[in-house]
């Protein structure tokens, strides 16, 4: 029996950067970045902190701190090298034969690009190659007229204090400290973080169990919020303008955002190991000289945060803010799967794994599209009966089977869905749910985050016979360009903003960041809002 195995391995150290696929073990040059090894507090150290901030102290208003440098002043050459390096790293380190570029697992069927390198003749690939993105129906981009106010706030250029929850070690409670903010240094803005919510991504990495620790750090991806400053070479946002930070970015200028399919930014897609800047592989964030890691490019769980300009989609100041956050990941990844990579036609059966935010949001997507099925999977049969709202018509519970998941499915819908859309981050529903697909037409779509070292199995004949496996990350939107045109469909009820509340099961104070870990761990909610309240 011959077999496919993806793996993950270049996850190890490499995130989801380019290349995806690694048919070599090879390192990744982010390390060679100074911040990337901040040595952990003593626990002696820890304590002072917590004792330092407890969270029952007065709401500490920004305040400007003078004299506080966060490293080297900012050198365009310097950048330059840090890039340049970069990308000889990676290259110098795989042997040209063995380089798989990721577009070859972006055409339209049978994406796994069969290589000849270490592993024998058989395909070795990450599931996050799996989780490019492959295709975009042209974007149509939005003009929007936007209030600006006419003078800068006062804390420009200026070191910011405010509070921030820290993830000083795995799986510990976050702790509300105060830091320091940096200003913005080129191509960077500040935002003041008004509401953030908690998506599982932030868990993983908070869990760090199958993926690589990095602590202290600042997580937190889904935001709304207003530009406070803005740092050199910024010319299309200004302080004051309302934005969604993104984990993933859109430089507009590189093959990937100049292309309709993709959204894998070569500068700046999602690279969950860095905790830096790009601009000059240093941090923003500080406590009493202490740097701290940020998490992918947003770290939105602090009052303020510093975001590269790339990962900021300006959208209308009309928008409610505490409701459209959740667009900037969840809503807009689920929903996106659906519409722009598993593309169901109207009529079509889908499956969807997974029935969290990212999943309902898929189903919500399945509907829209026309299909006439939609199968929910999950463990956990509370989530059933919210399902239902987002348009899910039948329930699978693999607990209550004897059999595979996806061979049930198949019996249900005779010989298997049209479409199917994972959203669970279990390497197991991943096989599944690329198993319980018609052959012939059937698509599966990858979108939960896979642990650093799972490896995805399945025949090379569920290939053979014309199933297609796909993958994404946020739904492949284009951050910048298509996600302020997201918001103005909320906006113009095309979606309904109801229907964006309906994702919102909880909300607490910045204080209470915690619950919202344990709301989620606990399979009670959706998504939970965490309100800054400055
Ligand atoms: P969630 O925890 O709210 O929902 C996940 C659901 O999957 C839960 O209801 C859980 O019971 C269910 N589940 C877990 N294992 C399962 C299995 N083996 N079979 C069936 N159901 C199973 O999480 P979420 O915030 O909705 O995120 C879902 C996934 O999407 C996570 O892996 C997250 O990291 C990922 N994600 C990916 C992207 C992307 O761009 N690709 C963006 C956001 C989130
Ligand atoms: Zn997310």
């Amino acid at each position: 029996m011959y077999s496919i195995s993806v793996s993950s391995e270049l996850t190890t150290t490499g995130s989801f950067c380019k290349p995806p696929i690694s048919l070599h073990r090879f390192s990744f040059p982010f390390l060679r970045y100074p911040f990337a090894n901040i040595p952990k507090r003593s626990p002696a150290t820890a304590i002072h902190a917590r004792k330092r901030d407890p969270r029952s102290q007065p709401v500490l208003k920004p305040s400007i701190v003078e004299d506080v440098s966060m490293g080297d002043e900012e050198d365009d050459e310097e950048e330059q090298l840090l890039f340049d390096d970069s990308k000889d790293g990676i290259d110098a380190s795989i042997e040209e034969d063995d380089y798989v570029k990721d577009e070859y697992v972006e055409a339209e069927k049978t994406e796994l690009y069969v290589g000849d390198g270490a592993g024998g003749g058989g395909i070795e690939s990450s599931p996050s190659t799996i989780l490019s993105p492959h295709s975009l129906h042209g974007a149509e981009r939005i003009t929007e007229a936007i209030n600006k106010p006419s003078s800068t706030m006062s804390t420009a250029g200026q070191v910011i204090r405010c509070k921030a929850a820290v993830a000083w070690e795995a799986g510990k409670p976050l702790v509300i400290e105060e830091v320091e903010v940096a200003p913005p240094q080129r191509n960077e803005v500040r935002v003041k973080i008004l509401y953030t919510s908690l998506c599982h991504t932030d868990v993983y990495f908070w869990e760090a169990k199958g993926q690589n620790p990095l602590f202290p750090r600042i997580l937190g991806h889904e935001a709304g919020g207003i530009v406070e400053s803005v740092g050199e070479g910024v010319t299309d946002l200004q302080p004051g303008d309302h934005v969604l930070p993104i984990f993933t970015g859109e430089c507009k200028e590189c093959p990937h955002c100049k292309s309709e399919e993709s959204n894998m930014c070569d500068l700046l897609r999602i690279n969950t190991d860095r905790g830096s800047m790009i601009n000059d592989g240093k941090s923003r964030f500080s406590i009493d000289g202490q740097p701290i890691h940020h998490f992918l490019g947003t770290s939105t769980f602090s009052e303020y945060t510093v975001v590269h300009v790339g990962q900021v989609a300006k959208i209308n100041p009309a928008a409610p803010l505490d409701k459209v956050c959740v667009l900037s990941c969840g809503i807009s990844t689920g929903f996106g799967a659906t519409v722009n990579v598993a593309k169901p036609k109207k009529g079509h059966s889908v499956a969807i794994f997974g029935l969290g935010a990212v999943g309902l949001a898929a189903a919500e997507g399945a509907r829209f599209s026309g299909a006439s099925r939609i199968i929910g999977v999950d463990l956990n049969a509370s989530r059933f009966e919210e399902a239902k709202k987002f348009g899910v018509t039948e329930f699978v519970n693999p607990k209550d089977h004897d059999k595979p998941v996806q061979q049930v499915i198949a019996e249900m819908t005779n010989g298997g869905v049209d479409r199917s859309v994972e959203c669970t981050g279990s390497i197991q529903a991943m096989i599944s749910a690329f198993e319980c697909v018609h052959d012939g037409w059937g698509v599966a779509v990858l979108v939960g985050v896979p642990s650093r070292d799972d490896s995805f199995k399945t025949s090379p004949v569920n290939f053979l016979n014309e199933r297609t496996l796909k993958g994404t990350f946020f739904g492949n939107y284009k951050p910048r360009t298509d996600i302020p045109k997201v918001v103005e469909q909320y906006m113009n009820k095309g979606l309904e903003l109801e229907k964006l509340e309906m994702f919102i099961t909880h909300s607490v104070p910045f204080s209470e960041i915690n619950k919202a870990f344990e709301y989620m761990l606990s399979g009670q909610g959706l998504r939970c809002i965490i309100r800054m309240e400055h």
